[in-house]
């Protein structure tokens, strides 16, 4: 009981899904001695696999469903843990990776609010070990708490996706691009890699508004989104900074190689048919890359790097819109409009200095539940 008491404290405390399916693929298994632990999800709207994607789970042993039918099937109508002999014609599939000698079995059904979210299997080299006469209240017990963590941790995952998403684009919002602008800063400087950053506008996107309706522009913004992030590699960020403006992160790329992507991105924009009737849509582009300075600190940096490329942004406004402009690379200097530069790069100096940690601040205001 105790080291059941202490497994059920871990699996209420964990921070993420990823620990805590990490936890029941490992844990068990050693506070318990069970050989084989495997869990399978149903994750119908691949929600639980782009989470994973984003912080992989450190144990192997997850299976993800494309429906709950196979559970279903597997449980029936009475929804009770099930225990006996393996038996490879029904339980193969649930220890697909590593059979070993599995001589017992047990299978926890994971039930939300009457559906069958989940199974976890144990399975032990020992035939005695989960007989189907002994008594299972332990386990019911155990299958409920890992239903309940299996949600809670599921909508922290949710809240922190909102808080770091942009609601009519779905890329990320401003507040993650500050929070990871310092991250890829730090990256850069200690492996000393190229970073690049790039501000992409909207070429006369009140007109399209005003035109057509924002609803018709809302739906431009959402397509330049989705093109954006296509040109992009996984590892990039692409933010909405704010109305019809983006800003991108390009780690370990440098001045030509990014030139060589802000300009696909200009002309995939540019070549996009956007509606019938519609005129086509363009986007001008200001790069910059991160100062080589190995005195200021990253707030003063990021602040550089980000009123650089605002500037370059502000200069291909200025010399006909849809085009591309690498920051130093065209004199001369406009000082004129850093309305847009000065306020984030303001912002970003205050956030790193204080030294905002995001994720501990969503979990102080969310979680855990
Ligand atoms: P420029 O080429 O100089 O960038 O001209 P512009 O018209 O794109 O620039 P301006 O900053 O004057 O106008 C931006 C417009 O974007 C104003 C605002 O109505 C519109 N906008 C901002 N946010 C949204 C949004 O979420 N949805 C829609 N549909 N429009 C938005
Ligand atoms: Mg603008
Ligand atoms: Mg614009």
């Amino acid at each position: 009981m105790r080291r059941f008491d202490q497994l059920e404290r871990q699996l209420i405390g964990a921070a993420s899904l990823a620990e805590l399916v990490g936890m029941l693929l490992s844990e068990y298994k050693s506070a318990f001695g069970v050989e084989h632990v495997t869990l399978a999800l149903v994750d119908a709207e691949y929600e639980v696999a782009r989470i994973l994607e984003a912080e992989p789970v450190s144990a192997p042993g997850l299976t993800l469903l494309g429906s709950g039918a196979a559970l279903e099937k597997l449980y029936g109508e009475n929804r009770n843990p099930r225990l006996g002999r393996f038996d490879a014609s029904i339980h193969g599939e649930l220890f697909r990776e590593n059979r070993g000698n599995i001589a017992s079995v047990a299978l926890l059904p994971l039930a939300r609010q009457g559906e069958l979210i989940g199974s976890l299997h144990f399975g032990s080299d020992n035939p005695e070990r989960y007989d189907s006469v002994s008594g299972t209240r332990f386990l019911e017990r155990l299958a409920a708490i890992i239903s309940v963590c299996l949600e809670s941790t599921l909508n922290q995952e949710r809240l922190k996706l909102l808080g770091l998403t942009d609601g009519l684009t779905g890329v990320q919002n401003r507040r993650y691009f500050e929070h990871r602008c310092q991250t890829e800063i730090s990256l850069a400087r200690r492996h000393k890699h190229p970073l690049a950053c790039m501000f992409l506008d909207v070429d006369r996107f009140k007109r399209i508004n005003d035109t057509y309706g924002h609803q018709v522009g809302d739906e431009v913004l959402r397509s330049v989104a989705r093109i954006i992030q296509g040109q992009l590699r996984a590892g990039d960020t692409v933010a909405r900074y704010g109305g019809e403006e983006f800003v991108a992160l390009l780690p370990q790329t440098a001045a030509n190689h990014a030139l060589d992507i802000a300009e696909r991105i200009r002309a995939r924009i540019a070549a996009e048919p956007f509606g019938s009737g519609m005129p086509g849509i363009t986007i001008s582009i200001g790069l910059s890359m991160l100062p080589a300075d190995g005195a200021s600190d990253n707030g003063v940096l990021a602040g550089r790097m980000i009123s650089d490329a605002d500037r370059a942004l502000y200069q291909a406004k200025h010399t006909g819109r849809n085009k591309v402009v690498c920051d130093g690379a065209k004199p001369p200097m406009h000082a004129g409009k850093t309305a847009l530069a000065e306020p984030l790069a303001r912002s970003l100096s205050a956030l790193i200095r204080t030294s905002f940690g995001l994720y501990s601040d969503l979990r102080k205001r969310y979680g855990p539940m």
